[in-house]
């Protein structure tokens, strides 16, 4: 339902946090964040309000980069265990999904058969399991991962994923349901909506259908499912508080 990430040089924590509170107009079920602290991915999620996922987190871990989601049950009741980030069995790769995979239920039955285990009852799950297991067979990058398991994917989404390896950067993607990405000062941010973004920036960069970004602290860059690089230009947009 509502999608946050952060990469940059500020504490990640409180700025996805605030994020999910400017997120909550939209209504969900569960709340969830995950950070990287010092190489480890650090996941709290319940079937909480923002406030009280707040109290979780508590002084939380010191993080430069992480993603953060607020849960409408599509598949799976509204638990502790459905809500996102989902994470892969080796706890490697966190991922945060608006939308429903259609074919998650043969993906899942392909990948129990091949001997993985799930933690989730969700769609969302098997998104995590086959960005890792693209970034295990050795994908060039992290952002060839996600495209690699998108294209095993039928359905509507908006993904932020993080490698817990590769702490500096978030791949994001879109197909039916909206993500935008925020350019700061030496940081980037990136939600399913404006509202989580006006306090930060100005300018930003809403994604196509078919398109995928990967964002680092000093910038980023746009592509097709099929690997074509875009051009984006980012649109000005009213900074407010
Ligand atoms: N289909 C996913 C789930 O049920 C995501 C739902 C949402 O958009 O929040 O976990």
């Amino acid at each position: 339902c509502g999608i946050v990430g952060y990469v940059g040089h500020r504490d990640a924590t409180p700025i996805l946090l605030e994020g999910l509170h400017r997120l909550e107009y939209r209504g969900y079920d569960s709340a969830g964040i995950a950070v990287v602290n010092r190489g480890k991915l650090r996941v709290t999620k319940a079937a909480v309000r923002v406030a009280e996922l707040r109290s979780l987190v508590g002084d939380g871990y010191p993080a430069n980069i992480g993603l953060a989601h607020t849960r409408w049950a599509t598949h799976g009741e509204p638990t502790e265990r459905n809500a996102h980030p989902h994470v892969d069995p080796d706890g490697r790769v966190a991922v945060v999904h608006n939308g429903i995979i259609e074919n998650a239920d043969q993906l899942r039955a392909k990948l129990t058969a091949e001997g993985a285990t799930f933690a989730s009852d969700t769609d969302t799950e098997v998104l995590a399991h086959l960005v890792a297991a693209r970034v295990w067979d050795g994908a060039e990058s992290l952002e060839d991962a996600v495209r690699a398991a998108l294209w095993e994917v039928e359905g509507a989404y908006g993904i932020v994923v993080l490698d817990v390896r590769n702490p500096g950067e978030l791949v994001v993607a879109r197909n039916g349901s909206p993500i935008v990405l925020g350019i700061g000062d030496s940081e980037m941010f990136v939600a399913s909506d404006l509202a989580a973004l006006v306090r930060h920036t100005q300018q930003v960069v809403y994604l196509d259908d078919g398109e995928l970004a990967t964002l680092r602290t000093d910038g980023y860059r746009t592509s097709t499912l099929q690997a074509r690089r875009t051009d984006k230009t980012p649109t000005v947009v009213e900074l407010t508080d």
